[in-house]
């Protein structure tokens, strides 16, 4: 046998390791990593992908069978990008091969649909700087562009035009004057400039920044400028963003400066579109690429700068399936790449934060707004005796009518859909528990539904209470649904705007919502977390946040970290041109305080306090985790397992050095009509539990039970969920 001939391959779902191949029987195979094969697999083939070669397989050479053909002669990953996923792979204990079809397009992780017997073609045979002006024609939404803007772009000679003119290839028109819209950019206020010049003295290596803003400094036009300097080096810039419907402003103003080098990958792309964006920016034909979560594995040959907008978003943690979190990737892509990450938030996570004060990262301050406008003043209005009318308290009512009044726009959040968390019986006190659920479902009133938001189980509302008989069933509580109607029988003359996942279901509905925002034309608004983040409201001068109690007292240590940064996420709509915002918190606990840190004196104060908890406590980021999650249809199996568990790894190495907490059952125990169970393991030290970790997930699937139940592994759990 030659050497070097045997393929090891991955393949795609939760299978552990490489599988052996031989190279199909072909001519003109390139055995180049990084390429697909089609390989047979049990009765039937499957697509995988070829990491490496060797001379060696523990099969003997005879049992190994051939791979049956070869999907791509040009690899579509390349050896850095392989390089990550494996990283990431042994990081988070997934199988590798689920990794690297995760980070492939859909269209590519299958075979490809097309017959391969071979029948008469055509190609194009214009040189390819013609063909280049044909792409980018085409690629153009009217199939139009600027006479100078593709010139240059192409570097083309008048003679290339001309030749394409005299082949009718092409046509001359007028275009329209550019959009008035066109935003220029800003000269940067000293201390965007600092940040700027910071990051620009070492684009050519390593470094990762925090650029700590509070909103409305200007981070985005940092992001702008530093952008624009990598793109002036010849290189690309991978942006991450939480969600991009609900940031449409920071992809307008990279699409206004940067134009057609902008590309966007986010999942509500169809698969052919998503697949062309990850072409286009592999080959280098666009060069910027804006993105959610999943985009921080697309192939870019000459990344020059990562950028992670809203580092703290919890979005960019994958909470199934392949756990892992993109923010955590980037820094770990930047270093690979040798190439900058700034990490930007008005915000930062304790995680971040430590980092700096631990010298891992360069703490960047933006600590005014940008522009004219002041940051926006925070008050708690008490309503622990106060009688509030549909959750509104008397004050806030008044502070909306004096807004409504002098022309301006208020905004109320509340992080709850639907009329009411439950409905009662008045007579015998029965809920509305969903069955598969330990929790209750909720009244959507215009839809006459009972939801459970848990597990998704629908069924109509009941005329009469199902245990009794009563009919006067009473909602408790309120959802966004509900606040609306009061609002409108209070200010019944003020047009009113709900933005929440029920409002915006139909495709544009949203869009359409937040333009008449932006217009002015709705002078109120309640919204759920879909209006919290990155929008520009200028007309926004009162923000009010209905109820955010339970982040004080929630089970998940994080609660009251989320807290913090989702009320100054929302107060950060306030104020954001000439008029100054207030924000209005109502809450049952003024005096807690972390509370009162926060509204008093800001983030950088509660996150301090917030922080020494968390070392007081030794819990993350002074400590590390790894959370396993057993369930399964029987309530007694996945805490069996997760007994076997322990007992089955405790004599692995390094086990001694961590702390188990468990098996408990999960706060919300039944889901789904699953029974689910926890087990989190802690260290003080990230490596003792990743070599544990690395050695026990061998033993997982061999434990009795192990077959009887989902089990997985979660590395930096964000929600004990
Ligand atoms: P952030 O991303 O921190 O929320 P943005 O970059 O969106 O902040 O800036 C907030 C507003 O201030 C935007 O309308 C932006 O156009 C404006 N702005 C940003 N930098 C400047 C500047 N240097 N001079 C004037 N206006 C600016
Ligand atoms: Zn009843
Ligand atoms: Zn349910």
């Amino acid at each position: 046998m030659e050497s070097d001939t045997i393929l090891k391959i991955a393949l795609a779902g939760p299978l552990r390791g490489y599988f052996d191949y031989l190279p199909p029987e072909h001519d003109g195979i390139t055995l180049t990593p990084g390429c697909r094969f089609e390989i047979p697999f049990g009765r039937s083939s499957r697509v995988g992908i070829l990491i490496s070669t060797s001379s060696k397989s523990s099969v003997p050479t005879s049992k190994l069978k051939r791979a049956l053909s070869q999907l791509d002669h040009t690899p579509l990953l390349q050896p850095s990008d392989l390089r990550l996923l494996k990283w990431a792979a042994d990081y988070y204990e997934h199988p590798l091969g689920d990794v690297i079809f995760h980070a492939l397009p859909l269209n590519l992780r299958k075979k490809p649909t097309a017959t391969k017997t071979s029948q008469p073609g055509l190609r194009l045979t214009q040189a390819p700087k013609q063909r280049s002006v044909i792409v980018a024609l085409q690629q153009h939404p009217q199939g139009l562009l600027a006479k100078s803007q593709l010139m240059q772009k192409h570097e083309l000679s008048p003679a290339v035009l001309r030749s394409l003119l005299d082949k009718g290839l092409i046509t001359p028109c007028e275009l329209p004057p550019q959009p008035l819209t066109r935003e220029a950019a800003h000269q940067l206020n000293p201390q965007q400039q600092l940040a700027v010049d910071t990051v620009r003295k070492e684009l050519d290596g390593f470094q990762a920044y925090l650029l700590n803003g509070v909103t409305g400094s200007g981070k985005t036009e940092v992001y702008l400028h530093l952008v624009a300097d990598v793109l002036a080096q010849g290189r690309q810039a991978l942006i991450l963003v939480p969600e991009i419907g609900l940031t449409p402003q920071l992809l307008q103003r990279f699409q206004q400066r940067m134009g057609h080098e902008v590309a966007v990958l986010h999942s509500g792309l169809a698969d052919g579109e998503r697949e062309k964006v990850w072409h286009a920016i592999r080959q280098m034909r666009q060069r910027v690429l804006i993105g959610t979560r999943s985009a921080v594995f697309t192939p870019m040959p000459h990344l020059g700068l990562i950028i992670v907008d809203e580092e703290h978003d919890l979005s960019y943690k994958q909470q199934e399936g392949f756990r892992y979190h993109a923010r955590d990737i980037s820094l770990v892509r930047a270093q690979q790449t040798g190439c900058p990450v700034v990490l930007g938030s008005a915000t930062p996570s304790l995680e971040s934060l430590r980092n700096v004060q631990e010298s891992r990262y360069r703490q960047l301050d933006l600590p005014q707004r940008a522009a004219n406008a002041s940051m926006p003043s925070l008050s708690l209005i008490d309503i622990r005796n106060g009688h509030l009318k549909g959750g509104l308290s008397p004050a806030l009512l008044k502070h909306l009518e004096q807004t409504l009044q002098a022309g301006e726009q208020a905004m109320l959040f509340l992080n709850r859909r639907g009329y009411a968390p439950m409905l009662t019986c008045h007579a015998c006190g029965w809920l509305t528990d969903c069955p598969r659920c330990d929790a209750r479902m909720t009244h959507h009133r215009q839809q006459r539904l009972l939801w459970c938001h848990h597990c998704g189980h629908q069924q109509r509302v009941p005329a009469v209470c199902p245990s009794c008989g009563s009919p006067d069933l009473v909602p408790v509580g309120q959802g966004t649904e509900r606040v609306e109607e009061v609002l409108q029988q209070h200010f019944p003359n003020s047009p009113l705007a709900r933005i929440d996942r029920d409002s915006t279901s139909r495709k544009g509905s949203l869009e359409k919502l937040l333009k008449q925002v932006h217009s002015g034309s709705i002078p109120l608004l309640i919204g759920t977390q879909m209006i919290a983040k990155g929008h520009h409201f200028p007309a926004v001068t009162l923000v009010a946040i209905l109820d955010v109690d339970q982040g004080l007292f929630g089970a998940d240590f994080r609660a009251s970290e989320r807290m913090a940064q989702l009320i100054l996420q929302v107060a950060g709509r306030a104020g954001r041109a000439e008029r100054p915002g207030r924000v209005m918190i109502q809450t049952r606990h003024p005096d807690h305080p972390l509370m009162q840190l926060l509204t008093q004196q800001g983030y950088a104060a509660f996150a301090k306090l917030a922080m020494q908890e968390r070392q007081m406590a030794m819990l993350p980021p002074y400590a590390h985790q790894a959370l396993i999650r057993a369930e399964a249809n029987r309530a007694d199996y996945p805490d069996l397992f997760l007994k076997q568990l322990l007992e089955g790894c405790q004599h692995i190495q390094h086990a001694a050095e961590l702390e188990f907490w468990g098996p408990v059952p999960a706060p919300m125990e039944r889901r789904a009509g699953k029974t689910r169970a926890h087990l989190l393991i802690q260290s003080n030290q990230r490596l003792p539990l990743h070599r544990w970790l690395s050695q026990a997930i061998e033993i997982f699937p061999t434990l009795p039970h192990a077959r009887k139940v989902r089990w997985s592994v979660d590395v930096d759990p964000q929600e004990m969920l």
